[in-house]
C-alpha cells in the first residue's frame, strides 16, 4: 500500500509566507499528524489538501512552542466536531511528553467549548509518553525520545512501519548525539534546517538552537540516513528556496534530499 507524507507547512515560528512546520503521514486514506503548526492555518492546509478531520487517526506533538502545539488545538476542535456529527470512527489519540500533555490539556480547557471538552478522556485521548517508550500508533510501533533541546523539553519519534521502513521526526531540534540510535540508517528523516549556511550571518540559526542546511545534511550523511526532508525554514527566498537549499545540501548529503514546499505530497516508497 502506498505511504505518503502530506506537507502542511515548512516554516519556522515567525514566518509569514509559509505555514509552520507540520506533516501528515498518510496510508490508506488515514492520517497521523506530526505536529500541527501554530494556528488555524492547519485547517486551511487540510482543506486545500482534501484532508478531513474524520480521517485523522492520531497526532504527535513534539514540544510546547507556539508553532508546534497551538495548531493541535484546532485539530482537536475539528475532530471533536466530526465526532459530534457522527462522522468519526474510533478514538483520536494525541501523544506527547508529560509537560506537553499537561499544557495541551490546560489550553484545551481554556479555549474549547463544553461539547468538545466533554470528549476529552473519552474518544479524544491525551497520552503521556516517556523517553524511550514505544507505543502502537496508526503507522506502526513508534518510539518517542528526548531530542536534547536546551530551551524546552522536546521529543521526537521514530516509526517502524509494518514493512520495516523506518522514519524519524525531530521536531525543530538539531541532530544531537543522544538521538543517533533512532536516526542512524533510517529510511526517512524529517529534520530542521533553518537557513542556508551561506546566510548564517542573516538568520543566526545558533541563536534559536537550530541548524543550517549544511549542518543537518552533514550529520545526516554521517549517520547513513537514506532520504532527508528539510523543514522549519526561513521564508525569504520564495519559490527559489527549494533549488537553493537543495544545491547547498547536496554538497554534503548524497542520499535523496527533499526540500518540500507547503502543501506538497511526498511519496514515501
Ligand atoms: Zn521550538
Ligand atoms: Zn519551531
Amino acid at each position: 500500500m502506498s505511504r505518503r507524507l502530506y506537507v502542511f507547512g515548512t516554516g519556522h515560528a515567525m514566518v509569514t509566507r509559509l505555514y509552520n512546520s507540520c506533516f501528515g503521514l498518510e496510508e490508506g486514506g488515514w492520517f497521523f499528524f506530526l505536529d500541527a503548526g501554530g494556528g488555524n492555518g492547519i485547517l486551511q492546509a487540510m482543506e486545500a489538501m482534501d484532508v478531513s478531520a474524520a480521517r485523522v487517526r492520531g497526532m504527535f506533538l513534539t514540544h510546547t512552542h507556539t508553532d508546534h502545539i497551538l495548531g493541535g488545538i484546532w485539530v482537536v476542535r475539528a475532530v471533536g466536531h466530526a465526532i459530534l456529527a457522527g462522522e468519526y470512527q474510533g478514538d483520536f489519540c494525541v501523544w506527547g511528553h508529560r509537560e506537553l500533555i499537561g499544557a495541551f490539556r490546560q489550553i484545551c480547557m481554556a479555549v474549547l467549548a463544553p461539547d468538545i471538552l466533554a470528549q476529552l478522556d473519552g474518544r479524544i485521548r491525551l497520552l503521556e509518553v516517556s523517553d524511550g517508550q514505544t507505543c502502537a500508533t496508526p503507522f506502526g510501533p513508534t518510539t518517542f525520545f528526548d531530542t536534547g533541546c536546551a530551551l524546552v523539553r522536546q521529543f521526537g519519534c521514530a516509526i517502524r512501519a509494518p514493512d520495516g521502513a523506518r522514519m524519524a521526526y525531530l521536531g525543530d531540534e538539531p541532530i544531537h548525539p543522544q538521538v543517533y540510535p533512532y536516526v542512524q540508517g533510517c529510511g526517512w528523516l524529517i529534520a530542521d534546517a533553518l537557513c542556508l549556511e551561506a546566510e548564517r550571518q542573516i538568520h543566526h540559526p545558533e541563536h534559536s538552537f537550530h541548524s543550517s542546511v549544511k549542518e543537518t545534511c552533514q550529520r545526516a550523511e554521517e549517520l547513513g540516513v537514506q532520504r532527508l526532508i528539510l523543514c522549519h525554514t526561513e521564508d525569504t527566498h520564495g519559490p527559489l528556496r527549494k533549488a537553493l537549499y537543495t544545491r547547498e545540501g547536496q554538497k554534503y548529503f548524497h542520499g535523496t534530499l527533499l526540500v518540500p514546499d507547503d502543501r506538497e505530497i511526498l511519496s514515501l516508497q
